[in-house]
C-alpha cells in the first residue's frame, strides 16, 4: 500500500467511526468531550505520518556503518539533532565516556587431527549495496576476554545448564577446554557464562543452519536467512549482574566519575569468547569424535554431529583495544504546558553493530516520524500538557550504554519527573508486541484499539487477539484469549533501553514493536541493511506508520490526560497470576523431585541410549520443602482491596495525584535489590540471572525456587510481599 492510499483508508475510517468511536470507546483519563479532542488531535497526528519519509530515514540513517566510537556514529548522532531541531524541539546531545573495546586480534584454527584457520569475514553481495563498505566492525563478541588458548573442543549444544548437565551424565568434562555452542534458545552472554563457570577456557558460538540458515528457509540474497557466512555479532556483558558501561555501575559516566579498574568489573568474562558462521563452524564440529549428539542436539550440517572432547584440538586467540570512547545521546524536549516537571520519555537507541537498517534504525525512524508529526502540531498551536523528552541512545549495543549512563546520571530527577518511559527498537512486519509495567496494560489496549493493522484493516488490538488465539493449545484457551477483553502486555527482562528507567529506578515503562512476518538471518551482521529491509522486513514502511501511531499515541494520550490512565487492577491481576505459578512450580517440583528420588533410589532410573558408553545414574535432588507463601498471599489480599477502593474513586485529579500515581512503581523497588545483583530492585521484573534478556517475574523468588536455593526462597517471599504492602498502603493514599 502506498502513502496515500493509506492516507485515505484511515480518512475514511475516521470519516466514519470518528463520533461513534467517542460514545461506545472510552479513553481513561478523559471526560467524553476531552477524549473527542484527544482523537481528533491523534488524527492529525496521523495524517503527518508518512510511510515513504520513515522509508527515507531508514535509508539515509543506515547508510554507512555506525557503531559507537565511529566516526560516523558521531554524524548519525548530530544528523538527529538537526532533524529534531527543524522540527521545532529544543535538542542537545549528552556525551558520557564508556569502555567500549573493539578486536585488535582475532585467530581461530583448527590443530588436529586436520587443520583449518577460519575465515571471520562476511562477504560483501553485489545484491546488498551497502554490504562491501569500509568502517564495518570485524565478527566479534564485545567484552570478551583477551584470550590466546588451546584446548580439545567440545560441542555444547545452545550451551544451556542443562546441556552441562547431560555432558557431566555421559562423563564429559569441559574443564580446560574450549566449547563450542550454537546461537539461540539463550541469550548469547550466557553462553560463554556457562561455559565459565564450568571451567571451559575458550567459547565459539556458531550460528547452525537449522536455526536461522538454509534450513529455515532460502539464505541472503535469495532469500532472508543467514548464508554460510553470516556472523551474528553482539554483546557478551553480563548484563544481568548490571547494564551500562562496566566502570560506573550506579554512576552515569561523566568524564570524571570514578571508575573500577577493568579487570575488577563484575559482569565481564575472563575467558575469550567468538562468535563465527556455519562455514566457519564446519570443519571444526566435523573434526569431533567421541559420542554422537543426542538427537535433539543436532543440526543442520550435512554429517553426524559428535560431541568430542578428544583428539579435535582448537587455537582460539583474541586481543581487543578497551578504548574509552565518548556516547552520544540526543535528548530532545517539548516543554509541557500546564506540568511541565511531568515528563513523557521516549526513546530508541541509534548506535548499530554495522548498518543497522533494521536494529535499531526501523524503530528509530518511526520515533522521529513522531517528533516530526508533533513538531507540526505544535506549529499548527498544540501544546502538550506535559513535557514530552524523545531521546536517541548511543551504545546500546555493546550493553544499554548510553541509556543507563543517563539514567544513573539523572536518577534523582527521574525518580520525580518521569511519569513513563517508551522504547522501541527494530521494527518490522506482522503484530503488535507489548511489553512493560502491568498498571498501563489498559491504556496499551485502548490505544491498539483504535489503530488499523496495515495490511487487514482490523484493528490492532483485534489482530494481536487472533493471533494469540491461534498459538494457544487448546479450544479453551482459544475461546479464552478471544473473549479477553483485550490482550496481556508481556513482562519486561532486558535487550534494550527500557531497562535502567524500570528495573533501577522503577520508572514505569513500556516497550513497542512489531513482528511475525519478518523472519530472517541478518540481526547483527553486515547484512542488516536498507536492501535487506525493503525485501523482507517491512517492504512498504507500513509498520513503521503503525510504530509511531501505536507510540505516538501512547505519548499523546499520557501527554494531555487530566488524570493519568494508570490502571492497578491489571497490576494486581497479573501479579496475583505470577504468584500462582510461584505455588504451582515449588509443588510441581516437589512432586517430581520425590518421584525421581523414589527411582534412583531402586535402581529405576538409569538412561541407556546408544550414545551412552559412560552414562550413570542421575543423582537424588534435595527434596523440596513446603514454603510459606502465606505472606504474598496476604499481601496480594490487601492490594485486591486497595485497587479496588482506588478505581472507585472518582475525583483523581490535580497535580499532586498525578504525581503520585506515576511514583506508584517506585515503592515496587527494593532498596537491596535482588540477591547476588544489587543493581536492579525491581520485585517483580527482572532479566533472568541464566536467560540474560529473557524476563523472570518475581525473580528473587522464582530463581530461588529454580535454583534450589529454600532458605533465600523463603527470604525473598518476605521481601516481595513487604514491597507489595508498601503499594497497596501508598495506594491507599491517593485521593
Ligand atoms: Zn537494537
Amino acid at each position: 500500500m502506498t502513502t496515500t492510499n493509506f492516507s485515505l483508508l484511515l480518512a475514511l475510517l475516521l470519516c466514519t467511526g470518528g463520533v461513534a468511536r467517542t460514545q461506545d470507546k472510552k479513553l481513561t483519563g478523559y471526560a467524553d468531550t476531552a477524549a473527542t479532542r484527544q482523537l481528533e488531535l491523534e488524527s492529525r497526528f496521523d495524517k503527518q505520518l508518512s510511510s515513504s519519509h520513515i522509508g527515507e530515514t531508514i535509508r539515509e540513517l543506515s547508510s554507512q556503518p555506525h557503531h559507537i566510537g565511529s566516526a560516523r556514529g558521531k554524524a548519525v548522532a548530530e544528523d538527529i539533532l538537526q532533524r529534531f531541531k527543524s522540527y521545532g524541539w529544543d535538542a542537545e546531545i549528552v556525551t558520557y565516556q564508556v569502555l567500549f573495546p573493539t578486536p585488535k586480534e582475532r585467530l581461530v584454527e583448527l590443530k588436529g587431527p586436520t587443520s583449518y584457520k577460519a575465515l571471520l569475514k562476511e562477504p560483501a553481495l553485489k545484491e546488498d549495496a551497502t554490504s562491501g563498505q569500509a568502517g564495518q566492525l570485524p565478527t566479534y563478541n564485545a567484552w570478551s576476554a583477551d584470550g590466546d588458548v588451546e584446548g580439545s573442543l567440545v560441542y555444547v549444544n545452545y550451551g544451556l545448564p542443562e546441556d552441562y548437565e547431560y555432558l557431566d551424565r555421559a562423563g564429559i568434562n569441559v574443564k580446560g577446554k574450549i566449547v563450542i555452542a550454537k546461537y539461540g534458545r539463550s541469550w548469547r552472554g550466557s553462553k560463554p557464562k556457562v561455559a565459565q563457570e564450568h571451567g571451559a577456557i575458550g567459547c565459539i558460538i556458531y550460528s547452525d543452519p537449522r536455526d536461522d540458515g538454509y534450513y529455515a528457509g532460502d539464505v541472503y540474497p535469495k532469500g532472508a536467512f543467514k548464508n554460510e557466512y553470516g556472523v551474528q555479532r553482539g554483546s557478551v556483558m553480563d548484563i544481568v549482574i548490571y547494564p551500562g558501561d562496566p566502570l560506573t555501575p550506579d554512576i552515569g559516566a561523566t568524564a570524571n566519575a570514578k571508575r573500577l579498574d577493568r579487570l575488577q568489573a563484575p559482569n565481564l568474562l575472563k575467558i575469550p569468547v567468538l562468535p563465527i558462521s556455519y562455514h566457519d563452524a564446519t570443519p571444526l564440529l566435523k573434526a569431533l569424535e567421541g559420542p554422537v549428539a543426542p538427537e535433539e542436539w543436532r543440526g543442520a550440517l550435512p554429517f553426524t554431529y559428535h560431541i568430542g572432547g578428544g583428539s579435535a584440538k582448537v587455537h582460539l586467540k583474541l586481543s581487543f583495544d578497551w578504548q574509552i570512547r565518548p556516547c552520544y545521546n540526543v535528548v530532545a524536549k517539548l516543554k509541557g504546558s500546564e506540568q511541565p516537571d511531568q515528563w513523557i520519555i521516549r526513546g530508541n537507541h541509534h548506535d548499530a553493530w554495522v548498518n543497522g537498517a533494521a536494529d535499531p534504525i526501523s524503530g528509530l525512524a518511526a520515533l522521529l516520524e513522531e517528533a516530526k508529526a508533533i513538531g507540526e502540531l505544535k506549529k499548527q498551536g498544540y501544546q502538550p500538557k506535559r513535557t514530552l523528552v524523545y531521546c536517541a541512545w548511543d551504545g546500546e549495543e555493546p550493553g544499554l550504554l548510553g541509556s543507563t549512563e543517563w539514567v544513573e546520571d539523572h536518577a534523582a530527577e527521574l525518580k520525580d519527573k518521569a511519569v513513563v518511559y517508551i522504547n522501541s527498537d527494530n521494527n518490522g512486519r506482522g503484530f503488535l508486541n507489548a511489553s512493560g509495567s502491568h498498571a498501563l496494560e489498559t491504556l496499551v489496549n485502548e490505544v491498539a484499539r483504535d489503530i488499523k493493522d496495515p495490511q487487514t484493516a482490523i484493528s490492532l488490538q483485534a489482530r494481536k487477539q487472533a493471533a494469540e488465539a491461534v498459538k494457544a493449545a487448546t479450544p479453551k484457551q482459544k475461546k479464552e484469549k478471544l473473549s479477553k477483553q483485550g490482550f496481556a502486555i508481556g513482562a519486561m527482562g532486558s535487550g534494550s533501553d527500557y531497562s535502567s528507567f524500570l528495573q533501577h529506578l522503577g520508572v514505569p515503562a513500556l516497550d513497542y514493536g512489531f513482528s511475525g512476518e519478518d523472519a530472517g538471518g541478518e540481526y547483527h551482521s553486515i547484512y542488516d541493511s536498507y536492501d535487506d529491509y525493503t525485501r523482507f522486513k517491512d517492504p512498504g514502511f507500513q509498520y513503521g506508520v503503525a510504530l509511531s501511531q501505536t507510540a505516538g499515541h501512547t505519548v499523546l494520550r499520557l501527554a494531555n490526560t487530566v488524570t493519568l490512565p494508570f490502571d492497578f487492577r491489571k497490576l494486581y491481576e497479573t501479579v496475583n497470576g505470577y504468584v500462582n505459578e510461584l505455588t504451582d512450580l515449588t509443588t510441581n517440583l516437589r512432586e517430581s523431585t520425590a518421584i525421581e528420588n523414589q527411582l534412583i533410589r531402586d535402581n529405576k532410573y538409569q538412561q541407556v541410549t546408544d550414545t551412552t558408553k559412560h552414562l550413570t545414574a542421575p543423582l537424588p535432588k534435595s527434596e523440596v520443602p513446603y514454603l510459606d507463601f502465606s505472606p504474598l498471599q496476604n499481601a496480594l489480599t490487601g492490594l485486591d482491596t486497595a485497587t479496588i477502593a482506588l478505581a472507585a474513586r472518582k475525583t483523581l485529579t490535580g497535580a499532586t495525584v498525578n504525581k503520585a500515581l506515576y511514583q506508584a512503581e517506585q515503592q515496587l523497588l527494593n532498596d537491596a535489590g535482588l540477591p547476588a545483583r544489587t543493581w536492579y530492585k525491581h520485585t517483580l521484573y527482572a532479566p533472568g540471572f541464566y536467560t540474560g534478556y529473557g524476563v523472570k517475574t518475581i525473580p528473587g523468588v522464582r530463581e530461588a525456587i529454580e535454583q534450589r536455593r529454600w532458605k533465600e526462597a523463603q527470604e525473598q517471599i518476605g521481601v516481595v510481599a513487604a514491597a507489595i504492602n508498601r503499594l497497596s498502603a501508598y495506594l491507599g493514599g491517593i485521593h
